[in-house]
């Protein structure tokens, strides 16, 4: 396949090229030429889009979306309802889901994040039904990173909860069973779901399981245990924090020192006014740590949208810390390409537009009043777009959204269908928050 005419090719390669009038031709899975349209004129291809007016970017990667059931009831929870009680409804739900309901719900999560320009995703656990949803991943083509969510200490949600060696040999079963699949685009990792939800026993042994073959482990992270996850052998090169809320100068050094790795949800911190300009990820960056960006789910942040959570980023760190240095638009898209990439261990692979990369891409349709006038198109894609703009996004070298749409299924019968499971699950279980503030009739 080739792109050409491409109006500016946004590289993101070691000098971060930005190439106009650029094409990209892509041989099965991987990109084989980069350059100049007319340079690449004699290179033929089955299959040829013709890119004028277009923006060409490395597909995002999403390193912290829980999906299951949340769009489903999405919208319910009212903006105030946060912090712990927002947590109990959330697993309370989530654990009354039946599997068709989770096959549905996780198709229309798939469909808005490929929609908008993410081919990558950390699921943090919150899959019940993994097999029903392989087939969801099977037939989008996306890339996912999934594993089997862990606890071994007695909390006020509804998480699910094992002896700790039957946590451990949990883990180690659901990598064995799934890393790898769908030709390497399944990768398993390690999941206990937090230091507050699980022992230091639980940890380590997670970590010892990532270690044992060779995959990584994942973990909601907060100030003040950066030390005990170093202590007890559950901090590396294969650990990937989530949110890292609240750690200070000192845990900055520690995870940059093991080599660790974060992610941060910018429009969830937001939403939930626990202060965004506080978290701690330009000294991140700055000590090399990389930082990926996260959507967190479609309750809590609650949109998916690749370009509004680095619009999100940009945004959220200048105003947070009133320094219009603090991240700027570059370093904001790094982080949903190159260095989410890399803070999920796969930068050898997808993250930018290079010979021999993945063909993870998305292309943006700039012949819109919001991406007018192009003078620069990293800056009106932070700061002007969304993922709206999205004509057609490559996965794996194939092609998943065409002219805007997913080619996999039919968007508007699985809304819905998701529509009316959302009714069903709040008829059966019932929802303990109403909907919405005003009246309904
Ligand atoms: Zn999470």
């Amino acid at each position: 396949m080739k792109i050409e005419e491409i109006a500016f090719a946004v590289t993101l390669d070691a000098q971060r090229r930005v190439i106009r009038d650029a094409a990209v031709v892509i041989d099965g899975q991987r990109i084989t030429h980069v350059g100049k349209s007319d340079e690449l004129r004699g290179v033929e291809a089955e299959r040829v889009i013709d890119a004028r007016g277009g923006v060409l970017l490395p597909a995002f990667v999403n390193g912290h979306m829980h999906i299951s059931y949340a769009h489903a009831v999405r919208g319910l929870f009212p903006d105030d309802f946060v912090g712990q009680q927002r947590l109990r409804e959330v697993f309370r739900l989530q654990s009354a889901m039946t599997e068709e309901e989770e096959y549905w719900t996780s198709l229309l999560a798939i469909i808005e994040l490929l929609r908008s320009g993410t081919v990558t995703l950390v699921d943090p656990g919150s899959t019940k039904f993994v097999d029903a949803c392989m087939q969801v991943y099977a037939d989008a083509g996306c890339r996912v990173v999934t594993g089997e969510c862990v606890t071994d200490q007695e909390v006020d949600l509804a998480l699910p909860r094992y002896p700790t060696d039957e946590a451990v040999q949990r883990t180690s079963a659901f990598v064995q069973k799934y890393d790898g699949r769908l030709e390497g685009r399944v990768r398993a990792w390690a999941m206990p779901f937090s230091a507050d939800t699980c022992s230091w026993e639980l940890l380590h042994g997670c970590k010892a399981v990532a270690d044992e073959h060779g995959t990584w482990m994942t973990v909601h992270h907060s100030g003040g245990s950066t030390q005990g996850l170093m202590e007890h052998g559950a901090l590396g090169a294969n650990v990937l924090l989530a949110h890292a809320a609240g750690i200070d100068d000192t845990e900055v050094g520690l995870i940059a020192r093991a080599g660790a790795t974060v992610v941060v949800c910018p429009s969830t911190t937001m939403k939930e006014a626990s202060g965004l300009g506080t978290r701690k990820v330009p000294e991140l960056l700055g000590q090399g740590v990389a930082v990926g960006l996260g959507a967190d789910s479609a309750n809590s942040s609650n949109y998916l949208d690749g370009v509004r959570m680095v619009n999100a980023a940009a945004l959220g760190f200048k105003d947070g810390r009133r320094d219009v240095g603090a991240l700027s638009a570059e370093a904001a898209l790094e982080m949903a390409t190159l260095v989410g990439a890399r803070s999920v261990g796969l930068d050898g692979e997808i993250g930018s537009i290079e010979v021999g990369k993945k063909a993870d891409l998305v292309l943006f349709e700039t012949r819109r009043a919001e991406w007018r006038g192009l003078m620069d198109p990293v800056n009106n894609l932070v700061y002007a777009a969304d993922g709206r703009s999205v004509r057609c996004v490559l996965a794996d070298g194939r092609v998943v959204v065409d002219e805007g749409q997913v080619v996999f299924a039919d968007e508007a019968a699985v809304a819905d269908r998701v529509q009316g499971i959302g009714e069903g699950l709040l008829a059966r279980v019932g929802g303990r928050v109403n909907r919405g503030r005003w009246p309904m009739s």
